[in-house]
């Protein structure tokens, strides 16, 4: 079976088609169909004659993936639950607000990273998501909107850490950012991070436009090793100088997160050292209240002690913003969807518009 989206986003559509004998218009058709015209399968082709639809469906398939699952909240997030062909899951999101039409990406199955508070890591990773996968997300999201509609916003915040397979990546978003692929602009389109320097520079050396949010989650080595134990070999200063470096090529506003945790990060000392290493960098610091996790011991701060962190900050002149949660009734929110079939995501105030 020849894998379309896979096709599409590695530019090889025209050879396939050349392959099964066809003239090379058939692969802008194809393409438009899936891309754009948001078809699920070949019969809704009507521009290709019914024998080349029937050819098609004998060689070749739309989607690798299944839908395993698709829940819908109140606010709504639409939450999909996608099967991966060797049984892999992972999770994607729809969130509406307001005009905005944002969709959220996993790049991996599981995480390295360890990050002991979120459930995506929880059981390590299993493997990259292929570029098919992640552009198959974007195309099952948008296929959830009523013609009329488009997505307006990417963020790579689902389950895995992007630059840990920015290689695969990349292709995905580069179909996104394209005239005639989804065309939304890569400033809307967010790569969220732990922090990979070689990766990071990689894309300042790309030229690549897209928003990069950062998670930093503590203010200083000693505490983000113990919450982001990829951290040790890393080291804050070393992500602060790329993401620097980022920000000369691509123009683009960083973002830092930082996930809220009581007692351990949101103490008066961490906003005044956190507002220290902010100071001068034309940065928007993004928090976010932690969205607990069955079975691990972390807590959400009390509404006090986030607004006690809030001000000590944007005393120090710091832009922050805080990000509240959406769809967390249907578990939209980090790794938690996986998890409870073994499932989460968590948006999203504050991103570029
Ligand atoms: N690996 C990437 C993408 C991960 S998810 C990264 O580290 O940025 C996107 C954001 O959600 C990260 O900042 C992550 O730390 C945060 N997050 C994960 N689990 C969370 C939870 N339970 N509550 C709040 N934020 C969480």
């Amino acid at each position: 079976m020849i894998d379309l989206v896979e096709q599409i986003v590695r530019h090889q559509l025209d050879d396939t088609v050349k392959e099964l004998g066809q003239p090379k218009f058939r692969a802008k058709q194809l393409r438009e169909w899936i891309v754009q015209k948001r078809v699920d399968s070949f019969d809704e082709m009507t521009n290709l004659p019914k024998a080349l639809r029937e050819k098609l469906a004998e060689s070749c398939r739309i989607w690798t993936t299944t839908i395993a699952k698709h829940t819908t909240a109140d606010d709504g997030t639409e939450k999909l639950l996608v099967q991966l062909h060797d049984g892999g899951r992972i999770e994607c999101v729809l969130l509406r607000d307001g005009d905005r039409r944002t969709i959220c990406i996993s790049s991996q199955v599981g995480c390295a990273m360890g990050c002991v508070f979120c459930a995506s890591g929880l059981d390590g990773v299993d493997r990259n998501l292929t570029s098919g996968e992640i552009a198959e997300q974007m195309l099952r999201l948008q296929m959830l909107l009523p013609v009329g509609e488009r997505l307006s916003h990417i963020v790579v915040m689902g389950m895995g850490e992007p630059l840990a397979n920015v290689d695969r990546l990349l292709p995905a978003l580069d179909l996104a950012s394209a005239e005639d692929g989804l065309g939304i602009s890569a400033r809307r389109i967010t790569i969220s991070t732990v922090g990979l320097p070689p990766a990071i520079d990689k894309l300042s050396k790309l030229d690549t436009r897209y928003h990069l949010a950062v998670s930093l989650h503590a203010p200083n080595d000693e505490l983000r090793t113990k919450i982001v134990p990829v951290n040790k070999t890393i080291g804050i200063q070393k992500i602060l100088d790329a993401a620097d470096q980022y920000f000369e090529v691509s123009g683009r506003r960083l973002t830092f997160e930082y996930v809220l945790l009581s007692e351990l990060n949101d103490r008066p000392e961490h906003a005044q050292q956190l507002a220290k290493l902010l100071k001068g960098r034309p940065a928007l610091l993004n928090v976010i209240p932690y969205n607990p996790v069955p079975g691990l011991p972390y807590e959400t701060p009390t509404v006090q002690a986030q607004q006690r962190f809030r001000d000590i900050l944007e005393n120090h002149g710091i832009t922050v913003k805080f990000r509240h949660r959406k769809g967390d009734k249907i578990n939209a929110a980090c790794g938690q969807l996986r998890r409870l079939s073994k499932e989460n995501l968590v948006p999203l105030e504050g991103m570029p518009s």
